[in-house]
């Protein structure tokens, strides 16, 4: 394993600037209109019936407020997400605006498959889309999510390429994948085109069949990376941070990793927990803040009165929850 941790180590250094960031997904709802993804946490919630109005959709003014404290903080905003087939694509092109506005450059959408028609709307606001693939094994991977058989989204990622847009996949470690599946996936990251993959580990969920089987540890996701930052040595690769694996971050790093998701930025700012993640990554350049909120201004946002005032008051909201302290509405 050092071999291949130096090995990967080396590459990673030949082919990026020696920093890591932090990249935040904007929820925009959380309901499903799929929900039956065995090991997904909106597969246990009320399913959404497309064509019906949803209480459990984010308003943009908070959406575009969580962008505008990203861009505060230094943290990089990566794509908007959610669960499929909830909003409709005349709703999502103004929330992709509007965070384009904020934010000064374009983000990726990342729900899972879209037509080709739907695509080709969203494609002058975004930089690319992804879906989580959850696994390359056919068999495992339609068991797994029986309404999102895998040749619906590789199809959506061939559409997503031709489109001349970024492809991105999540690949979900820990549900049922062996190493001797490696070989598969490189084919398959070559095959589609890929540009960004996100490792993730399988997070228990209540409720859902995967609620007893344990997550993998970090050395086995460094293996992971490692061997995919050797084979594609400029493929971008992200991991999803476990919190209960930082203080093991510095392999994640050592096998060539340009990011990470999944620092819970309410829960872990400016904690322990921030203190180590800080510390592991002292081999790199992490961008943006993790301990101290620093001096905030808003400036001038590019919103109407009203909505400027609503994206101020989400702001300073974040905000006072980043800084543990209560909220007052
Ligand atoms: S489509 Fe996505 S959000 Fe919906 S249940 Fe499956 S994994 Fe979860």
């Amino acid at each position: 394993m050092k071999d291949l941790l130096d090995q990967a180590s080396s590459v990673h250094n030949t082919h990026f600037d020696g920093s890591v960031r932090f990249e935040r997904s904007i929820f925009t709802n959380w309901t499903c209109a799929i929900a039956d993804c065995k090991y997904c946490y909106l597969s246990t919630k009320p399913k959404h019936r497309p064509g019906n109005e949803t209480t459990a959709l984010r308003s943009k003014e908070s959406i575009w407020a969580e962008a505008l404290l990203c861009k505060k903080m230094g943290w990089h905003v990566s794509y908007i997400t959610g669960g499929l087939r909830v909003e409709r694509i005349e709703q999502l092109i103004p929330i992709l605006e509007g965070l384009e506005q904020v934010l000064g450059y374009k983000v990726m959408m990342n729900y899972g498959p879209f037509a080709k028609s739907e695509i080709q709307k969203l494609a002058p606001y975004i930089t690319g889309m992804g879906s989580a693939i959850e696994s390359f094994d056919e068999k495992l991977h339609n068991e797994i999510c029986p309404s999102k058989p895998l040749h619906t989204l590789t199809r959506y990622l061939e559409v997503v390429h031709e489109e001349g847009l970024k492809t991105l996949i999540t690949i979900i470690l820990g549900l049922g994948e062996t190493k001797n599946d490696l070989g598969m996936i490189c084919e398959n990251i070559e095959k589609y085109n890929i540009d960004i993959v996100q490792l993730c580990f399988l997070k228990p969920q209540e409720g859902t069949p995967y609620a007893n089987v344990p997550s993998p540890d970090t050395k086995y996701m460094a293996w992971w990376v490692a061997q995919l930052r050797v084979k594609f040595p400029t493929l971008y690769i992200k991991v999803a941070l476990v919190p209960e694996c930082t203080d093991n971050f510095h392999l994640l790093l050592d096998a060539g990793v340009n990011a990470f998701s999944r620092f819970m930025i309410y829960k872990h700012f400016g904690t322990d927990l921030a203190k180590t993640l800080v510390k592991e990554c002292s081999s790199r350049k992490l961008k943006g803040e993790f301990l101290n909120v620093p001096e905030l201004e808003i400036g001038d946002l590019p919103f109407g009165t009203e909505t400027n005032e609503k994206v101020e008051i989400k702001f300073w909201q974040y905000v006072k929850r980043l800084q543990h302290k209560p909220r007052r509405n």
